[in-house]
């Protein structure tokens, strides 16, 4: 089976990861704050945590930003669903604007409308709206940011596919249109640490509030303490903190892979560009990149053109799977989701996202991927829906 991503662990990345094994620290030593140098410097962000995955980082960019009971977040529908958990875990309520039909994306426009509708009938403005990088390709976000001004909300990137793109020729995750961005480095995603994942800001306050919540909300900062310190063991718990702290050999395998980081985002595009060549003719919809894109590149999604295939989606993705492709969909729409559907949400609320999920399929791409692996690719879905 040839999957539809795959992380690519050299020697030097193994030799990293042993290396830490062999060292005094497993965790809270040199590598953390490594791996968070390596971030800043690929995204020019002032400051970077670590943690244990994207979805802690999005819990830590909602608590840091207040988010909490009364408080409405909005995100798209199309993601994956921790993109919308980080609200409910703060008791906050969650809404979705739909996307794009051609980019896939949080709409602009539809988000104007809806926060002109919001305003005008006096329903609750959204405190966070998080904008979804998907497949690696970067939201409108000049944009997104205008209406944050115009409205008051604060905006975090959920750029867990977008590591090493860039939009409007700026690194993602500099956050000059946003307050935090997020960062996943699951096994999928383009650069790995197993389980890991990172925020990014600029602002002080939001970065000492992420880090403090990273810890169980422990400082030994005297500076933050009620008291004087008891003695050098002295510590203060001042907020409810978790434990969402990245491991050493984690971070040390992602140091060795920030390096290899441009060179990743080079072969996903190099891959996706034959893509759009070998698929042309075929009835399907390609991805459209915006202007100001230059993206990561985590996903390739096709969508078929039914009207001009014999077999149902269901049909192709099942064919694809026989013939040894690892197709998969991203994704399901959140509010169709069980849990989604017990909190209000219906089908037919996000016509744009439901169409979307009809259609879709997520081919293989990953930077290590052979050119014969591609053409077999092409080759299966030739033969199933031409
Ligand atoms: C993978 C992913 C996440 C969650 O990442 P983890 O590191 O697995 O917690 C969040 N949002 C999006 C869009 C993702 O693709």
């Amino acid at each position: 089976m040839i999957p539809y991503g795959k992380q690519e662990i050299t020697p030097q990345d193994i030799d990293a990861v042993v290396n830490v094994l062999q060292s005094d620290f497993l965790t809270q030593g040199p590598q953390v704050p490594l791996f968070e140098a390596a971030i800043k410097d690929a995204t020019s962000a002032s400051y970077a945590l670590a943690v244990n995955s994207a979805t802690s980082a999005l819990h830590l960019a909602c608590l840091a930003l207040g988010v909490g009971h009364g408080d409405v977040v909005w995100t798209t529908p199309i993601t994956f669903v921790a993109s919308s958990n980080c609200a409910l875990y703060c008791g906050a309520e969650i809404d979705f604007v739909d996307i794009d039909p051609e980019t896939y994306n949080l709409s602009p426009s539809k988000l104007a409308d809806k926060l002109a509708h919001a305003k005008n009938h006096g329903l609750p403005l959204p405190k966070v709206v998080i904008p979804v990088h998907l497949c690696g390709q970067p939201c409108e976000m000049e944009e997104i940011h205008r209406l944050s001004v115009e409205y008051g909300f604060a905006i975090i990137e959920d750029a867990s596919h977008a590591i090493g793109g860039r939009y409007q020729d700026q690194p993602i995750g500099n956050c000059k249109y946003s307050d935090i961005t997020v960062f996943s480095f699951h096994p999928v995603k383009i650069v790995t640490t197993a389980e890991g994942g990172a925020a990014t800001t600029n602002n002080t306050k939001l970065a000492d509030k992420m880090a403090l919540l990273r810890s169980h909300g422990i400082t030994r900062d005297a500076a933050l303490m009620t008291e004087p310190a008891h003695g050098d063991w002295y510590y203060q718990q001042i907020a409810l903190g978790y434990n969402y702290r990245m491991t050493e050999m984690q971070a040390a395998l992602g140091v060795s892979q920030m390096t290899r980081l441009a060179d990743f985002v080079a072969k996903r595009n190099a891959l996706a560009a034959r893509y759009d060549e070998l698929l042309r003719d075929l009835p399907l919809i390609l991805p459209k990149q915006i202007e100001a894109s230059y993206s990561g590149r985590h996903l390739y999604v096709i969508r078929l053109k039914l009207d001009d295939i014999t077999l149902t989606h269901s049909e192709v993705f099942t064919a694809l799977r026989e013939a040894g492709i690892g197709v998969n969909l991203h994704y399901i729409p959140v509010h169709l989701q069980p849990y989604y559907q017990d909190l209000g949400f219906r089908k037919g609320q996000f016509v744009e996202s439901e169409s979307y999920y009809t259609q879709a399929i997520s081919i293989p791409l990953y930077h290590h991927m052979t050119e014969s692996q591609q053409l077999q690719v092409v080759d299966s879905i030739t033969k199933i829906i031409a």
